[in-house]
């Protein structure tokens, strides 16, 4: 296998193909801390994209609990415990080496581990391209398993704790997990396609199947960490997530001309989701954008990381890690950002709290920021540190510079006149 540069491993790894990256890349941040589990984002997927016969399983997007929760159930589970079967069979033990200070190459550290694409070759899996497996129809049939269920308290995990929760982990606990597919650099989906059905476009990164091509074969199925393709038995071929690609071309009416945000990333009533485009550079990493909400809060902030890096598949949908959770369980989840990832929530700079406000400000895609600073509304203690809060504007632009939001920190107050009290 030839090797290829994985930033949210490095290192280089092995990977089916040679490294080769699209001009700019579809990506997107999730806050979690914000998530209300509405499911709106996955009833406007499903209203959109898979509404017709053999699709009614079908979940492009999904909001599942964790930890107990999964779509198709235990993927996340199934996946970790064949990592440790093939690290074991490998005599190895993973681990992450410390980042080198600032170093955008190594923003997490080194992953000194296998991935799926390497531990296939040490796994009993011998002439599949990475670790892997098929879900069950029972996996896939309850979309929405273990809603809304906490864990146990930490001495008894059958009873929860009713003691009152206090930061900075929660005792019993539970959080929302919003799911697409990730449009991944290094995609296992594609690496999987026997037919070669599954292509990631040049201009955006988008990863589609062909479905002319595909078979049925459903190796990507298998070969996808996140379960992200899905098996039509209608039209016998697979099917995914689009990433709404005629939005993101500019194809809809409603932004005239200018690339959008997906369908579950607008319709988000918590303002949780931000979604845009990210410049590659000549190396294959993201170019240098500081003014990008993207890239600020991934390669700046380091506040958003990448959903189970360790798998390899260099995934572009990050998250803001849920501030009450276990640290251990997030550091497994998200790497070993989650700690650093955490405390830069909870204590926001001035700038990120800005940026966070940006969140579902506009449906046309925003590529640009700018803050026009204002005056300190707030102070408070925070950690034993003194945290003042400002209420700066923010700014954003679409592609061509023109102004698509304008949104300050202090939410402005309209006070209903003393004459209309009573008047309804
Ligand atoms: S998340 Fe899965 S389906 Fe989507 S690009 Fe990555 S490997 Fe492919
Ligand atoms: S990006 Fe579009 S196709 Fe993909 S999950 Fe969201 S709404 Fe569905
Ligand atoms: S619409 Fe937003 S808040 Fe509601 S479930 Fe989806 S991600 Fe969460």
């Amino acid at each position: 296998m030839p090797d290829v540069y994985n930033w949210q491993l490095g290192r280089k790894m092995q990977y089916p193909h040679r490294e080769a990256h699209p001009r700019s890349q579809f990506a997107f941040v999730f806050n979690t801390n914000r998530c209300i589990a509405c499911q709106t984002c996955t009833m406007a997927c499903k209203s959109t994209w898979t509404f017709s016969k053999g699709q009614e399983y079908m979940w492009w997007n999904n909001v599942e609990t964790k930890p107990y929760g999964g779509y198709p159930q235990s993927w996340d589970v199934k996946l970790l415990a064949m990592l440790d079967a093939a690290h074991a069979k490998a005599g190895r033990e993973p681990a992450w080496g410390e980042a080198k200070a600032g170093s955008a190459a190594t923003p997490y550290g080194t992953y000194d581990g296998l991935t799926i694409f390497e531990a296939a070759r040490t796994a009993d899996q011998r002439g599949e391209v990475a670790v892997g497996y098929e879900p069950t129809d029972e996996e896939w049939r309850f979309p929405n398993f273990y809603e809304d269920a906490a864990t146990g308290s930490r001495d008894q995990r059958a009873s929860h704790n009713l003691a009152p929760a206090t930061l900075p982990e929660h005792a019993t606990w539970f959080f929302y997990m919003q799911r697409l597919c990730n449009h991944c650099t290094y995609p296992a989906c594609l690496a999987a396609c026997p037919r070669g059905a599954i292509y990631k476009r040049p201009e955006d990164g988008i990863v589609l199947i062909d479905q002319g091509r595909c078979r049925g074969y459903r190796k990507c199925v298998a070969g996808c960490p996140y379960k992200k393709p899905m098996f039509r038995s209608t039209t016998r071929v697979s099917e995914k997530c689009i990433a709404c690609y005629p939005r993101i071309e500019g194809q809809d009416p409603l932004t005239a001309g200018k690339p959008m945000e997906t369908r579950c990333m607008s319709a988000c009533v918590g303002k949780i989701r931000l979604q845009g485009l990210v410049r590659i550079g000549e190396d294959g990493g993201w170019a240098e954008d500081r003014s990008n909400p993207l890239y600020f809060l991934v390669k700046v902030e380091k506040v958003a990381l990448p959903l189970y890096p360790q798998f390899g598949t260099e995934p572009n949908g990050y998250y803001i890690p849920p501030r009450w959770v276990p640290r251990a369980y997030l550091r497994q989840m998200f790497g070993p950002g989650a700690d650093a990832a955490v405390e830069r929530y909870t204590h926001p700079s001035r700038e990120l709290l800005a940026v966070l406000q940006l969140f579902r400000a506009s449906q046309t895609i925003v590529y640009r920021y700018e803050i026009v600073e204002g005056k300190k509304v707030f102070e408070a203690t925070i950690d034993g540190r003194k945290w003042e809060m400002f209420d700066d504007t923010v700014i954003g632009f679409d592609k061509d510079g023109r102004e698509v939001a304008r949104v300050a920190v202090e939410e402005p107050k309209f006070e209903r006149p003393a004459k209309h009290y009573n008047s309804i």
